[in-house]
């Protein structure tokens, strides 16, 4: 047997004796309600940037560090004596999203619970399952081989569920200390199915909130009804203009830049193992819609769209109250495709808002966040060194997927710090991230552990 193989075996016996501690500390951290977009959680998402730091330095990582950003803190830490080996940073973020609906848990969302083969809490996949593997992974090859065979740089961030808006700050003026040859990010899933898979391309963001105001105070609908504009009204007709029936995207300019898709990569889409029926099915919708000429799985991760994610305005109580409302609102986002600039697509959508909104109201378009696509090469030593790694301790070799969701920082690594960026995530494809009920599966989680130490092992290896 060779050294690593030695080296590996012992990594499993201390896995094996270490599980049940393990847990407990994957539970520990999952009960720190850490959600990064509502204030009163503020001291709790602190609370779990200190967990995470105690818990790196007691595994041996140096240069620990609670780094204030100026919003949630970034939590940091690496080790640095793999001289001549590549270096690596690894990112993930301790923050998670709200809990609402509560009602629809079926048990409190920060009381953790092992369900079958599941983690069941809010962050268990999302991301803080992934911060706690690679912790542990950690963990396990310093107790057991006392170094690691790369530079290791930890990022763990506290704002990526609230757009990451204090990241880039924190990014160009750590610069320095952040210098590396590649990004592992954990933030992704694997492919329907639970087949193991790394992301390949992210899409971006705009996220825009649109306010319509008509008069100062509601108005008598009988006195005042076909005199003035509705804003609700003047909302619902912007809305409406947004999208055509063909699923297109109305705002000009809007497509100006996206990267088509080549016959090549659309067929390679093709070919994953996708059941659209079961798709629709699991879904419980009585059709898949989108943008036309696209398949379900171009639109999903390949294709940009609009959504509203919220609106409101006017009279919600029980029975009628016959009124013209004074305002109404929404929450519209984008999600954005290579090489779509989320500035640029701002200016665009509230340049054509103003253009649509009916006469008669005040419509202002605000940006609350955004960020920019990704696109990694499948070719990369980095990425061929990451693949190796999953089918060795998965037993498969990766899918190339790309994936419809946004992790702004992936865009950050390449532009600011110009490192090639590997997104490799763990989490089932029916984890309910952002949703009641989310869940880890836990032989992901464990075998996850061991993917990461390969995957060091095969970084090294890899002459990067
Ligand atoms: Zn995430």
């Amino acid at each position: 047997m060779t050294d690593t193989t030695t080296s590996l075996a012992a990594i499993e016996a201390y896995l094996d004796e270490t599980r049940a501690a393990r847990l407990a500390s994957y539970k520990a951290f999952l009960r720190i309600p850490s959600v990064s977009a509502l204030p009163a959680h503020a001291p709790d998402c602190r609370a779990a940037a200190e967990w995470l730091a105690a818990e790196l330095t007691t595994a041996g990582l140096e240069h620990v560090e609670v780094s204030e950003t100026g919003g949630h803190p970034v939590v940091y830490a690496d080790w640095l004596h793999a001289d001549g080996a590549p270096t690596v940073i690894v990112y993930g973020h301790y923050d998670v999203q709200p809990v609402d609906p509560l009602d629809l848990w079926t048990s409190p969302p920060f009381e953790p619970v092992v369900v079958g083969d599941r983690m069941l809490a809010r962050g268990a996949a999302d991301d803080k399952g992934q911060i706690h593997l690679h912790l542990m992974a950690a963990a396990a090859e310093l107790a057991v081989r006392g170094g690691f065979p790369v530079n290791l740089k930890y990022i763990f961030e506290g704002e990526e569920e609230s757009s990451s808006v204090h990241l880039e700050r924190w990014l160009l003026a750590n610069q320095d200390r952040l210098r590396a040859d590649v990004a592992i990010i954990s933030d992704s899933g694997f492919f329907e199915g639970n087949r193991p898979a790394i992301t390949i391309g992210l899409r971006g963001m705009m996220y825009a909130q649109v306010d319509v105001v008509g008069t100062a105070v509601d108005l008598h609908s009988g006195s005042f009804g076909g005199a003035v504009q509705n804003p609700v009204n003047a909302l619902a007709q912007i809305i409406a203009a947004l999208k055509g029936a063909d699923g297109r995207i109305r705002v000009p300019g809007f497509y100006d830049d996206v990267v088509s898709l080549t016959d090549g990569e659309r067929a390679e889409i093709a070919r994953l193992p996708f059941d659209e029926a079961q798709y629709q099915a699991d879904l419980g919708v009585s059709a898949l819609v989108g943008e036309a000429g696209f398949t379900t799985l171009e639109r999903r991760g390949a294709r940009p769209t609009l959504d509203v994610n919220g609106i409101w305005g006017g009279f919600q109580g029980e029975g009628g109250k016959t009124i013209i409302p004074a305002h109404a609102h929404a929450k519209i986002s984008c999600r954005l495709v290579t090489a779509q600039d989320p500035v640029a697509i701002f200016d665009a959508f509230r340049t054509y808002v103003q253009e649509i909104a009916p006469p008669g109201v005040t419509v202002t378009v605000q940006d609350i966040g955004g960020g920019h696509p990704s696109l990694t090469p499948t070719d990369h030593p980095a990425t061929q060194a990451v693949a190796r790694a999953i089918e060795a301790t998965f037993g498969q070799a990766p899918l190339y997927i790309r994936d419809g969701g946004s992790i702004p920082v992936a865009a950050s690594f390449e532009s600011i710090l110009g490192l090639p960026v590997v997104l490799m995530g763990f989490t089932p494809p029916d984890d309910h991230a952002h949703a009641p009920n989310e869940s880890m599966d836990l032989g992901n989680y464990e075998t996850a552990i061991r993917t990461v130490i390969r995957a060091w092992d095969e970084l090294a290896a890899s002459g990067l």
